[in-house]
């Protein structure tokens, strides 16, 4: 996910990550069983993530169909996690104005549950957490998870309220 306040590098949309339109960002990324060979993937997510100065990245937006996803915190920390599950989220559905790699040039407000609860492998602990998450924290993690599935933020988008970046 990106953020407005960050702005965005001006580069070839067209070679890294992935743009809509491609099939690849369309699929249910598959979970991950062996963890030994996660390095590689999250030294290549690492490195794309800072290149387009992204808040998230999915493995599918590098083309890689398993379910592992990377975000900085809004403590600053970077996180990855593996096989990310949301179990619990608040009811109470708030609007998120989100960008994406993959979207690129365009802005929208996407309602998001305020706070979830996850589960999943945490890279940089080496095992397996449950914590909860709440606002840009917690949208994050909707958008980077809802790529897992195939999903784009533009597909949850309400009011066709569009900015251009
Ligand atoms: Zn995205």
């Amino acid at each position: 996910m990106t953020r407005t306040k960050r702005g965005r590098k001006e580069e070839s949309p067209f070679n890294f990550p992935l743009q809509i339109g491609d099939p690849k960002l369309r699929e249910i990324s598959k979970k991950v069983e062996n963890y030994d060979d996660l390095g590689k993937i999250v030294e290549e997510m690492k490195s794309v993530a800072r290149k387009y100065d992204a808040l998230g990245l999915a493995a599918p937006q590098i083309g890689i169909n398993q379910r592992i996803i990377l975000l900085t915190l809004q403590n600053g920390k970077e996180k990855i996690f593996v096989n990310p599950v949301i179990i619990g989220k608040s009811s109470k559905i708030v609007p998120s104005i989100e960008g994406c790699l993959s979207v690129p040039a365009l802005v929208a407000s996407v309602p998001r549950h305020e706070s979830i609860r996850l589960k999943a492998f945490d890279f940089g602990k080496g095992k397996e957490v449950t914590e909860d998450f709440k606002e840009e924290d917690s949208f994050c993690l909707q958008h980077e998870i809802d790529h897992l599935n195939g999903i784009l933020f533009l597909d949850r988008v309400e009011e066709k309220e569009m900015i251009k970046n």
